[in-house]
């Protein structure tokens, strides 16, 4: 029996660039005064690792606290223009760690609020890469999460723009996108009249989701159970996990190792290890080792 981590794996390019700040800014001041505002990644393993070396997690309260000349990390899921604001007032330096495709994002955002479109973002509200982007557009925005909902609450007889959340579903997107459309079709022919003379859809979802997912279902399909690790409030975990899950049943959404259970593994010859983009490595290979000691002498090393 094999058991093999998915080699597509492992952090995507925007999370490896936060952390290396972070560990930049770890090594070039005193402890005690690098902190990051929220958890670094949503992965408990690699914020723990980052703690012990010193990075200090904050939420936004705590910045009139800290004392001027602090340096506080923005991480890869941006921040709105108010943050930043508030840390000026209290000479607090802002390392901006945002991801360049949330960064992306916000500016296209920015730029289409500035002309008077109505902003409709498919996403999570209270995902902090949404605050952020409402924070852009003065919050004068709709937040959706499907089809139903955005049918509902845009108003279409005003020139719209559609946007997502970096880390969603597109096939989801895709329907929103469609179904606006229909409606618009629909309107027009009820009410014989122009209306919402413009609609886009901004495909704004980060390659390093869609683009996984190809490679994602042959791997499902390439093994008899998956494991899938990730820290329970990521958000392009679960969508991946979805992805995997459909492809594969015996897929298992793990955060730590405490959670494996060795009825998962009855009969399977080959297990595969995979996760979302903020799943450090390191962590994949802990979960292989445990897998190995734990349900062995079935399985062996690849
Ligand atoms: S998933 Fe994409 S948007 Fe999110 S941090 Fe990684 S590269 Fe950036």
């Amino acid at each position: 029996m094999n058991v093999t981590i998915d080699p597509r794996a492992g952090f995507c390019w925007g999370v490896v660039r936060t952390v290396e700040i972070a560990e930049e800014m770890l090594r070039d001041n005193p402890p005690g005064t690098v902190f990051v505002l929220g958890n670094i990644i949503h992965n408990p393993q690699e914020i723990d690792r980052l703690s012990a070396l010193g990075l200090r997690t904050i939420g936004h309260a705590d910045i009139p606290t800290l004392p001027p000349g602090s340096k506080v990390l923005v991480r890869a899921h941006g921040e709105p223009p108010q943050t930043y604001r508030m840390a000026r007032q209290h000479g607090i330096e802002i390392i901006d760690a945002t991801c360049p495709v949330v960064t992306r994002l916000q500016e296209r955002v920015r730029k289409f609020y500035d002309l008077g479109y109505q902003i409709v973002i498919f996403g999570k509200a209270n995902h902090a890469e949404v605050v952020g982007v409402r924070g852009v557009c003065n919050d004068e925005c709709i937040v959706v999460s499907g089809v139903e909902e955005a049918l509902e609450r845009v108003d279409l007889r005003r020139k719209t723009v559609l946007f997502s959340q970096t880390t969603m579903d597109r096939q989801t997107f895709l329907r929103i996108r469609d179904a606006l459309k229909e409606r618009i079709t629909e309107l027009v022919v009820e009410e014989m009249q122009t209306i919402a003379t413009e609609f886009h859809a901004k495909d704004t979802i980060c390659g390093q989701v869609a683009g996984r997912e190809d490679d994602l279902r042959r791997f499902a399909r390439q093994n008899d159970v998956i494991v899938f690790v990730a820290g329970k409030q990521s958000s392009n975990g679960k969508v991946l996990y979805e992805v995997v899950h459909s492809e594969n049943p015996r897929t298992y959404f793990i955060e730590s190792t405490d959670e494996l259970d060795p009825q998962w593994f009855d009969g399977a010859e080959t297990i595969g290890i995979t996760g979302a983009t903020s799943t450090p490595q390191w962590y994949m290979e802990r979960v292989r080792h445990e897998i190995l000691r734990r349900f062995s002498p079935t399985i062996a090393v690849q």
